[in-house]
């Protein structure tokens, strides 16, 4: 039902919105349909037809019995992608748990299970002791450049 896609300009029908949908996105390596919204930002959520939000066209569209209750969440992590196998439904607080336990931190690391809980721990450990040794080797310079600075003083 194309009503329940908020925003949707009214000329749209389920045919000329999934063929709208497909003119603008391009198939991705990863598998992903990118679509194209409004203005240049990729990456994120895109927004197209008046302004409905792509991704809820596409599901409404693509994989049908959207339920404007539940959003819809991107298995792939990709904001702007429309394909339909990467698109399901859940609840806010299930979408917000999805997000948190991607396996890996951002910067590409094995997350821990942390036992007490089962669950991915917040903080990524690799990430740790890399901060720690950066802000390590800083002192050390700064330490460093101090006694150099006093030796120049004493000379
Ligand atoms: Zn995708
Ligand atoms: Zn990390």
């Amino acid at each position: 039902m194309l009503s329940q896609i908020n925003g949707l300009s009214r000329h749209f029908t389920e045919d000329t919105l999934r063929a709208y949908l497909l003119n603008r996105s391009t198939r991705t390596d990863q598998g992903c349909l990118v679509v194209r919204g409004y203005g240049d930002r990729r990456g994120v959520y895109q927004k197209l037809g008046g302004r409905a939000w792509a991704h809820i066209a596409a599901y409404v569209v693509f994989v049908g019995g959207y339920d404007p209750a539940l959003e819809v969440h991107h298995d792939c992590g990709v904001p702007d992608c429309i394909e339909p196998t990467h698109l399901r439904q859940l609840s806010h607080s299930d979408s917000c748990r999805e997000r948190a336990q991607r396996p890996q931190c951002r910067n590409g690391h094995d997350r821990e299970v942390d036992p007490a809980t089962g669950r991915f721990r917040r903080v990524c450990r690799t990430c740790n002791r890399e901060a720690q040794k950066r802000w390590r080797e800083r002192q050390a310079a700064e330490v460093a450049e101090a006694r150099a600075a006093f030796g120049r003083m004493r000379s």
